[in-house]
């Protein structure tokens, strides 16, 4: 019998060529809840780097209402929506989301990746115009990828270069005539950056050329607006975003995505989003959690409070150490410091030092944008905040970066 050659040994190779740039993430595993103090890879350390917001992960309300599913539902929800996988919580979620967002109708989907990459394909098609923000969230970017629709991408931020390509695709069209439906899309906060979208410029021009608009929400809802009801709501922007994503995998504290708007819209995607048709539903102790964590949102709004002035107590003193953080303006800090293999330093050191801040690098960023990302949450006492100042000074120091 011959040996046959491992054909994916390829993949060893490219390994081993990311290692070499400094562009390989090894997985480092927790032990324990996800909470400002926690053990990763066997050492204490304070976390700055997960989307647990508001600590909603642990809250006791989410806790027992996700036991209580599990014992009276079981863990699974045993098949897809579409078929026998949609539940009385599931159409309680989206009832209770529907009216956080004020909009008609909400659909629940497995996750945000998902509700991305299920909805943009699901609604448009040939001969449509998907018109992207450069820095759009990889799902984003993977839900344009599966529409046959074409696609532009606008500077980041850019509303007047936005105005044009939207101008141009109404005055000239495509290669197959007039475009028939444009959609805009972009987060409402941008995930690497910390930066908020110009969503009122964007409705704007949107509206003079006749498209629909798109927000991923993401990283606002929980977070910005009244009890965290998400950019739209911080803009007063409510009827003039057609379609907003969000997820409740991060501020919500548990797992799962959603798709807001009109209630033909939720319609539609129950007949053609394809995560809906062909995965199975959210189990209910997950769904039910996410339920209880509204009821959260609505009765504890000091949480958003604290979590605010965490986020401006440490990005100023941040900047006051002489980090550059970019143009953040929201929980998520970036600290800036180009290199990949420094930027990679930089978190390796401070792990040492008992603070996890994972270092983000291409291709999630450009190449020459390294950075180590922060984000505070409502749970990090001031101490907890110092104690990782002092060691971004110490080690700001030593790596030369202020
Ligand atoms: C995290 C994130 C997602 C994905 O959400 P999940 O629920 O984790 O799949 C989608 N869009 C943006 C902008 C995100 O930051």
């Amino acid at each position: 019998m011959s040996v046959r050659t491992d054909p994916l040994s390829y993949l060893a190779d490219e390994i081993e060529e990311l290692k070499a740039k400094a562009l390989y993430r090894p997985l480092r595993v927790m032990s324990g809840p996800q909470a400002p103090h926690t053990i990763m890879d066997g050492r204490p350390v304070i976390s700055l780097s997960s989307n647990n917001y508001l600590g909603l992960n642990t809250h006791p309300r989410l806790v027992d209402a996700a036991l209580r599913a599990v014992r009276e539902l079981g863990v699974g929800s045993g098949a897809v929506r579409t078929i026998a996988g949609t539940m009385e919580l599931h159409v309680e979620l989206e009832r209770r989301l529907a009216e956080f967002k004020h909009v008609e109708a909400v659909l629940t989907l497995q996750s945000g990746l998902t509700a991305n990459s299920g909805v943009i394909p699901a609604i448009t098609g040939e001969g449509d115009l998907i018109v992207s923000d450069e820095l759009n969230h990889a799902s984003i970017i993977d839900g344009v990828r599966l529409s046959k629709g074409g696609r532009a991408v606008f500077p980041h931020r850019d509303v007047d270069q936005l105005d044009r390509v939207l101008r141009d695709a109404r005055d000239k069209g495509g290669p197959g005539g007039p475009y028939r439906h444009v959609l805009v899309i972009t987060d409402g906060v941008f995930s690497m950056d910390g930066d908020i979208a110009p969503l009122p410029g964007i409705c704007e021009a949107a509206e003079r050329w006749d498209a629909a608009v798109m927000v991923d929400d993401a990283h606002a809802s929980g977070v910005l607006g009244r009890n965290g009801r998400g950019t739209i709501d911080h803009f007063g922007l409510h009827g003039r975003v057609d379609i907003q994503v969000g997820t409740l995998s991060k501020a919500i504290g548990v797992v799962g995505g959603y798709v807001a708007g009109r209630r033909h819209l939720r319609d539609y995607l129950v007949q053609r989003c394809r995560p809906l048709l062909f995965s199975t539903s959210q189990p209910p102790a997950v769904t039910a959690a996410c339920i209880a964590a509204l009821d959260v949102l609505e009765q504890e709004p000091e949480r958003i409070e604290r979590l605010w002035a965490n986020t401006r107590f440490f990005k100023e003193r941040l900047q006051g150490l002489g980090f550059d953080t970019g143009i953040s303006e929201t929980p998520i800090t970036p600290v800036i410091v180009g290199e990949s293999a420094v930027a990679a330093r930089l978190s390796e050191r401070l792990f040492e030092e008992g603070v996890f801040a994972q270092a983000v690098v291409y291709p999630t960023v450009a190449l020459d944008r390294a950075r180590v990302r922060t984000i505070v949450t409502s749970e990090h006492s001031r101490d907890d905040l110092e104690a990782c100042l002092a060691a971004f000074e110490r080690i700001g120091r030593e790596l030369r970066l202020i």
